[in-house]
Protein backbone atom coordinates (compact mmCIF):
# COMPACT_ATOMS: atom_id res chain seq x y z
CA UNK A 1 0.00 0.00 0.00
CA UNK A 2 1.06 4.03 -0.03
CA UNK A 3 0.83 6.35 2.34
CA UNK A 4 0.08 9.22 0.67
CA UNK A 5 1.09 12.59 2.65
CA UNK A 6 -0.66 15.70 3.11
CA UNK A 7 0.83 18.52 1.30
CA UNK A 8 2.24 20.52 3.69
CA UNK A 9 3.50 18.50 6.10
CA UNK A 10 6.53 18.77 8.52
CA UNK A 11 9.25 16.84 8.18
CA UNK A 12 9.03 15.56 12.00
CA UNK A 13 5.35 14.49 10.95
CA UNK A 14 6.95 12.34 7.74
CA UNK A 15 9.13 10.82 10.63
CA UNK A 16 6.57 9.91 12.90
CA UNK A 17 4.45 7.83 10.15
CA UNK A 18 7.67 6.15 9.05
CA UNK A 19 8.25 5.28 12.55
CA UNK A 20 4.50 3.93 13.15
CA UNK A 21 5.14 1.58 9.87
CA UNK A 22 8.38 0.26 11.36
CA UNK A 23 7.05 -0.23 14.74
CA UNK A 24 4.47 -2.66 12.88
CA UNK A 25 7.32 -4.33 11.38
CA UNK A 26 7.00 -3.10 7.63
CA UNK A 27 10.01 -1.27 5.53
CA UNK A 28 9.16 1.91 4.93
CA UNK A 29 10.45 3.34 1.37
CA UNK A 30 9.43 7.00 1.90
CA UNK A 31 9.31 8.59 -1.99
CA UNK A 32 9.75 12.89 -2.26
CA UNK A 33 8.03 13.58 -5.32
CA UNK A 34 8.04 16.95 -6.98
CA UNK A 35 4.37 17.29 -5.65
CA UNK A 36 3.76 14.80 -3.63
CA UNK A 37 5.20 12.44 -0.62
CA UNK A 38 4.43 9.30 -0.16
CA UNK A 39 5.12 5.86 1.83
CA UNK A 40 4.75 3.25 0.17
CA UNK A 41 4.66 -0.27 2.80
CA UNK A 42 5.29 -3.67 1.14
CA UNK A 43 3.77 -6.55 3.26
CA UNK A 44 0.33 -8.02 3.67
CA UNK A 45 -1.24 -5.52 6.88
CA UNK A 46 -4.80 -6.14 8.89
CA UNK A 47 -7.49 -3.89 8.73
CA UNK A 48 -6.43 -2.79 12.45
CA UNK A 49 -2.85 -2.01 11.27
CA UNK A 50 -4.19 0.10 8.15
CA UNK A 51 -6.42 1.99 10.81
CA UNK A 52 -3.65 2.59 13.08
CA UNK A 53 -2.07 4.24 10.03
CA UNK A 54 -4.83 6.24 8.30
CA UNK A 55 -5.56 8.11 11.37
CA UNK A 56 -2.14 9.70 11.99
CA UNK A 57 -1.67 13.15 11.53
CA UNK A 58 -0.42 14.15 8.41
CA UNK A 59 -1.84 10.99 6.29
CA UNK A 60 -3.80 12.42 3.50
CA UNK A 61 -5.16 8.82 2.69
CA UNK A 62 -3.97 5.00 1.89
CA UNK A 63 -4.29 3.63 -1.77
CA UNK A 64 -3.54 -0.40 -1.88
CA UNK A 65 -1.15 -1.48 -4.84
CA UNK A 66 -2.34 -4.38 -7.12
CA UNK A 67 0.62 -4.56 -9.20
CA UNK A 68 2.60 -7.65 -9.15
CA UNK A 69 5.95 -4.70 -9.17
CA UNK A 70 5.36 -2.44 -6.15
CA UNK A 71 7.44 0.34 -5.40
CA UNK A 72 7.71 0.60 -9.38
CA UNK A 73 3.89 1.49 -10.00
CA UNK A 74 2.13 4.46 -10.63
CA UNK A 75 -0.20 4.73 -7.91
CA UNK A 76 2.82 5.45 -5.81
CA UNK A 77 4.13 8.62 -7.98
CA UNK A 78 0.98 9.16 -10.55
CA UNK A 79 2.10 12.64 -11.56
CA UNK A 80 5.66 10.82 -12.19
CA UNK A 81 9.25 10.48 -11.15
CA UNK A 82 11.96 13.15 -11.85
CA UNK A 83 15.42 11.82 -11.75
CA UNK A 84 18.14 14.25 -10.95
CA UNK A 85 21.30 13.21 -12.54
CA UNK A 86 22.81 16.29 -11.18
CA UNK A 87 24.34 19.42 -13.10
CA UNK A 88 20.80 20.49 -13.94
CA UNK A 89 20.08 17.74 -15.57
CA UNK A 90 16.80 15.96 -14.69
CA UNK A 91 15.17 13.21 -16.82
CA UNK A 92 11.12 12.62 -16.64
CA UNK A 93 10.83 16.43 -16.98
CA UNK A 94 10.12 19.11 -19.74
CA UNK A 95 13.70 18.05 -21.18
CA UNK A 96 14.56 15.13 -23.37
CA UNK A 97 17.56 14.09 -22.16
CA UNK A 98 19.86 13.19 -25.09
CA UNK A 99 23.20 10.74 -23.65
CA UNK A 100 25.57 9.96 -26.50
CA UNK A 101 28.80 8.28 -26.95
CA UNK A 102 30.43 5.84 -28.28
CA UNK A 103 29.56 2.27 -27.44
CA UNK A 104 33.11 1.24 -26.52
CA UNK A 105 35.88 3.43 -25.07
CA UNK A 106 39.03 2.80 -27.06
CA UNK A 107 41.38 5.52 -26.13
CA UNK A 108 41.36 9.06 -24.17
CA UNK A 109 41.45 11.34 -27.58
CA UNK A 110 38.96 8.98 -29.20
CA UNK A 111 36.63 9.51 -25.77
CA UNK A 112 37.66 13.02 -25.69
CA UNK A 113 37.21 14.08 -29.78
CA UNK A 114 33.54 11.67 -29.45
CA UNK A 115 32.49 14.24 -26.08
CA UNK A 116 33.65 17.02 -27.53
CA UNK A 117 31.17 16.90 -30.42
CA UNK A 118 28.45 15.80 -28.95
CA UNK A 119 28.28 18.37 -26.72
CA UNK A 120 28.94 20.75 -28.88
CA UNK A 121 25.85 19.54 -30.76
CA UNK A 122 23.92 19.52 -27.47
CA UNK A 123 23.81 16.34 -25.45
CA UNK A 124 24.07 16.31 -21.96
CA UNK A 125 25.66 13.46 -20.78
CA UNK A 126 28.12 11.14 -22.42
CA UNK A 127 28.08 7.71 -22.39
CA UNK A 128 31.10 5.08 -23.26
CA UNK A 129 31.77 1.33 -21.95
CA UNK A 130 35.10 0.21 -20.55
CA UNK A 131 33.42 -3.06 -19.33
CA UNK A 132 31.79 -4.83 -22.64
CA UNK A 133 29.53 -7.83 -22.51
CA UNK A 134 30.32 -9.36 -25.78
CA UNK A 135 28.57 -12.54 -27.40
CA UNK A 136 31.75 -14.09 -27.71
CA UNK A 137 35.00 -14.28 -25.48
CA UNK A 138 37.36 -13.43 -28.71
CA UNK A 139 35.65 -9.81 -29.09
CA UNK A 140 37.37 -6.46 -27.76
CA UNK A 141 36.07 -6.57 -24.49
CA UNK A 142 36.75 -3.15 -23.54
CA UNK A 143 39.86 -1.22 -22.03
CA UNK A 144 38.36 -3.05 -18.43
CA UNK A 145 40.16 -0.84 -15.13
CA UNK A 146 42.61 0.68 -17.66
CA UNK A 147 39.67 2.78 -18.84
CA UNK A 148 39.31 4.19 -15.04
CA UNK A 149 41.46 6.95 -15.46
CA UNK A 150 40.14 7.94 -19.09
CA UNK A 151 36.51 8.27 -17.43
CA UNK A 152 38.32 10.35 -14.60
CA UNK A 153 40.03 12.85 -16.89
CA UNK A 154 37.63 13.05 -19.67
CA UNK A 155 34.78 13.31 -17.01
CA UNK A 156 36.77 16.65 -15.55
CA UNK A 157 38.26 17.92 -19.18
CA UNK A 158 34.96 18.11 -20.63
CA UNK A 159 32.91 18.63 -17.04
CA UNK A 160 30.25 16.33 -18.27
CA UNK A 161 27.93 13.76 -16.61
CA UNK A 162 28.94 10.55 -17.48
CA UNK A 163 27.16 7.25 -18.08
CA UNK A 164 29.04 3.95 -18.37
CA UNK A 165 27.95 -0.10 -18.38
CA UNK A 166 28.67 -1.95 -15.26
CA UNK A 167 28.88 -5.44 -15.71
CA UNK A 168 28.94 -7.48 -12.42
CA UNK A 169 28.73 -6.41 -8.29
CA UNK A 170 32.49 -5.72 -8.40
CA UNK A 171 32.35 -2.99 -10.94
CA UNK A 172 30.41 -0.63 -8.68
CA UNK A 173 32.82 -0.11 -6.51
CA UNK A 174 35.89 0.47 -8.79
CA UNK A 175 33.40 2.78 -11.17
CA UNK A 176 31.59 4.69 -8.30
CA UNK A 177 33.84 7.57 -8.20
CA UNK A 178 34.40 8.26 -12.17
CA UNK A 179 30.62 7.63 -13.29
CA UNK A 180 27.51 9.85 -12.94
CA UNK A 181 25.12 6.78 -14.12
CA UNK A 182 25.56 3.26 -14.08
CA UNK A 183 23.74 1.65 -17.30
CA UNK A 184 22.46 -1.99 -16.52
CA UNK A 185 22.73 -3.91 -19.94
CA UNK A 186 19.99 -6.07 -21.43
CA UNK A 187 22.11 -9.19 -21.21
CA UNK A 188 21.90 -8.16 -16.99
CA UNK A 189 18.79 -6.96 -16.35
CA UNK A 190 17.76 -10.04 -14.41
CA UNK A 191 21.33 -9.88 -12.30
CA UNK A 192 19.74 -9.35 -9.31
CA UNK A 193 22.94 -8.96 -7.42
CA UNK A 194 24.29 -6.58 -9.66
CA UNK A 195 20.58 -4.67 -9.23
CA UNK A 196 20.62 -4.78 -5.74
CA UNK A 197 24.30 -3.52 -5.56
CA UNK A 198 23.39 -0.58 -8.03
CA UNK A 199 20.74 -0.24 -5.43
CA UNK A 200 23.05 0.21 -2.78
CA UNK A 201 25.30 2.79 -4.72
CA UNK A 202 22.41 5.34 -4.48
CA UNK A 203 23.78 6.73 -8.14
CA UNK A 204 21.02 6.94 -10.91
CA UNK A 205 20.94 3.19 -12.86
CA UNK A 206 19.60 3.16 -16.52
CA UNK A 207 17.89 -0.46 -16.63
CA UNK A 208 18.12 -1.81 -20.09
CA UNK A 209 14.91 -4.14 -20.91
CA UNK A 210 16.52 -7.82 -21.51
CA UNK A 211 15.75 -8.24 -25.35
CA UNK A 212 13.41 -10.94 -24.19
CA UNK A 213 11.75 -9.88 -21.36
CA UNK A 214 8.46 -8.87 -20.41
CA UNK A 215 7.30 -5.02 -19.30
CA UNK A 216 6.43 -6.60 -16.20
CA UNK A 217 9.79 -8.57 -15.88
CA UNK A 218 11.84 -5.06 -16.27
CA UNK A 219 9.72 -3.58 -14.02
CA UNK A 220 10.51 -6.13 -11.72
CA UNK A 221 13.94 -6.02 -12.24
CA UNK A 222 13.68 -2.21 -11.11
CA UNK A 223 12.10 -3.01 -7.81
CA UNK A 224 15.47 -4.76 -6.77
CA UNK A 225 16.76 -1.14 -7.19
CA UNK A 226 13.81 0.85 -5.47
CA UNK A 227 13.98 -1.60 -2.78
CA UNK A 228 17.41 -0.53 -1.22
CA UNK A 229 15.97 3.44 -1.09
CA UNK A 230 17.17 4.08 -4.78
CA UNK A 231 14.78 5.73 -6.62
CA UNK A 232 16.70 7.05 -9.15
CA UNK A 233 16.05 4.64 -11.81
CA UNK A 234 15.44 5.07 -15.31
CA UNK A 235 13.84 2.46 -17.60
CA UNK A 236 15.66 1.82 -21.14
CA UNK A 237 13.77 0.20 -24.30
CA UNK A 238 16.52 -0.95 -26.44
CA UNK A 239 14.37 -3.59 -28.83
CA UNK A 240 13.10 -6.87 -28.49
CA UNK A 241 14.16 -9.89 -30.31
CA UNK A 242 11.68 -11.38 -33.10
CA UNK A 243 12.15 -13.34 -36.14
CA UNK A 244 12.20 -10.13 -38.62
CA UNK A 245 16.30 -9.55 -39.45
CA UNK A 246 16.58 -6.38 -41.08
CA UNK A 247 17.44 -5.06 -38.55
CA UNK A 248 19.32 -6.03 -34.59
CA UNK A 249 16.37 -6.00 -32.80
CA UNK A 250 12.79 -5.04 -32.75
CA UNK A 251 12.12 -1.19 -31.34
CA UNK A 252 9.39 -1.69 -29.30
CA UNK A 253 7.99 1.85 -29.52
CA UNK A 254 4.62 0.35 -27.11
CA UNK A 255 6.79 -0.11 -24.39
CA UNK A 256 7.22 4.17 -24.12
CA UNK A 257 3.32 4.47 -23.11
CA UNK A 258 2.90 1.30 -21.43
CA UNK A 259 5.84 1.86 -19.33
CA UNK A 260 4.37 5.07 -18.53
CA UNK A 261 0.86 3.86 -17.72
CA UNK A 262 2.34 1.00 -15.88
CA UNK A 263 4.83 2.87 -13.60
CA UNK A 264 5.81 6.64 -12.56
CA UNK A 265 9.54 5.68 -13.51
CA UNK A 266 11.11 8.15 -16.26
CA UNK A 267 11.60 5.80 -19.66
CA UNK A 268 14.59 6.54 -22.57
CA UNK A 269 15.10 4.74 -25.72
CA UNK A 270 18.48 3.31 -26.90
CA UNK A 271 17.37 3.57 -30.80
CA UNK A 272 20.86 2.55 -32.00
CA UNK A 273 20.71 -1.26 -29.83
CA UNK A 274 17.50 -1.45 -31.75
CA UNK A 275 18.80 -0.82 -35.32
CA UNK A 276 21.70 -1.66 -35.50
CA UNK A 277 21.85 0.90 -38.57
CA UNK A 278 22.89 4.40 -38.31
CA UNK A 279 20.14 5.33 -41.39
CA UNK A 280 17.36 4.13 -39.08
CA UNK A 281 18.74 5.81 -35.77
CA UNK A 282 17.14 9.36 -36.92
CA UNK A 283 13.46 7.74 -37.50
CA UNK A 284 13.46 5.86 -34.36
CA UNK A 285 14.39 8.68 -32.43
CA UNK A 286 11.57 10.59 -33.98
CA UNK A 287 9.18 7.94 -33.07
CA UNK A 288 10.86 7.73 -29.63
CA UNK A 289 10.07 11.18 -29.01
CA UNK A 290 6.99 11.04 -30.55
CA UNK A 291 5.99 8.35 -28.10
CA UNK A 292 6.70 10.25 -25.31
CA UNK A 293 10.07 8.70 -24.11
CA UNK A 294 11.93 11.00 -21.44
CA UNK A 295 15.44 10.89 -23.09
CA UNK A 296 17.79 9.12 -25.83
CA UNK A 297 20.69 7.03 -25.47
CA UNK A 298 22.62 7.20 -28.94
CA UNK A 299 26.16 5.89 -30.40
CA UNK A 300 28.34 8.21 -31.82
CA UNK A 301 31.98 8.02 -33.29
CA UNK A 302 34.86 9.98 -34.73
CA UNK A 303 35.13 7.20 -37.45
CA UNK A 304 32.32 5.02 -36.95
CA UNK A 305 34.18 2.42 -39.93
CA UNK A 306 37.41 2.13 -37.50
CA UNK A 307 35.17 1.48 -34.67
CA UNK A 308 36.18 -1.32 -32.26
CA UNK A 309 32.41 -2.16 -31.62
CA UNK A 310 28.93 -1.32 -33.14
CA UNK A 311 30.32 1.12 -35.69
CA UNK A 312 27.65 -0.05 -38.16
CA UNK A 313 25.48 1.92 -35.77
CA UNK A 314 27.32 5.23 -34.77
CA UNK A 315 26.47 8.63 -35.76
CA UNK A 316 29.49 10.66 -36.58
CA UNK A 317 30.06 14.29 -35.56
CA UNK A 318 28.06 15.30 -38.73
CA UNK A 319 25.10 12.77 -38.68
CA UNK A 320 24.86 13.22 -34.83
CA UNK A 321 24.54 17.40 -35.43
CA UNK A 322 22.05 16.99 -38.23
CA UNK A 323 20.20 15.00 -36.00
CA UNK A 324 19.87 17.00 -33.08
CA UNK A 325 18.77 20.13 -35.42
CA UNK A 326 16.24 17.55 -37.38
CA UNK A 327 15.07 16.57 -33.00
CA UNK A 328 14.28 19.45 -32.12
CA UNK A 329 10.99 20.91 -34.03
CA UNK A 330 10.04 16.99 -33.06
CA UNK A 331 10.53 17.55 -29.31
CA UNK A 332 8.65 21.41 -29.52
CA UNK A 333 5.90 19.59 -30.91
CA UNK A 334 5.67 17.00 -28.47
CA UNK A 335 5.80 19.93 -25.95
CA UNK A 336 9.22 19.44 -24.40
CA UNK A 337 12.87 21.03 -25.16
CA UNK A 338 15.71 19.15 -26.24
C1 LIG B 1 25.56 -0.82 -25.05
O1 LIG B 1 24.86 0.12 -24.63
O2 LIG B 1 26.65 -0.66 -25.61
C2 LIG B 1 25.02 -2.19 -24.96
C3 LIG B 1 25.81 -3.25 -24.92
O3 LIG B 1 23.67 -2.21 -24.94
P1 LIG B 1 22.65 -3.44 -24.70
O4 LIG B 1 22.92 -3.91 -23.30
O5 LIG B 1 21.31 -2.78 -24.87
O6 LIG B 1 22.94 -4.46 -25.75
MN1 LIG C 1 26.96 -0.79 -28.27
Amino acid sequence: MVIIIQDGASEETIQNIIGKVTELGFAPHPLYGVEKTVVAVIGDKTQEQIDSLQAMPGVERIVPILRPFKLAARTVQPEGTQVDLGGGVVVGGRQVVMMAGPCAIESAEQYLSIGRFVRAAGASVLRGGIFKPRTSPHDFQGLREEGIPILRQVREELGMLLISEVLDPRGVELMHDVVDIFQIGTRNMQNFSLLTECGKSGKPVVIKRGMCATLEDLLKAAEYVLVEGNNRVILCERGIRTFEDQYRSTLDISAVPALKSMSHLPVIVDPSHAAGRTDLVPALCKAAIAAGADGLLVETHCNPLKALVDGSQALDAEQFHTLMDALRPFAHAAGREL
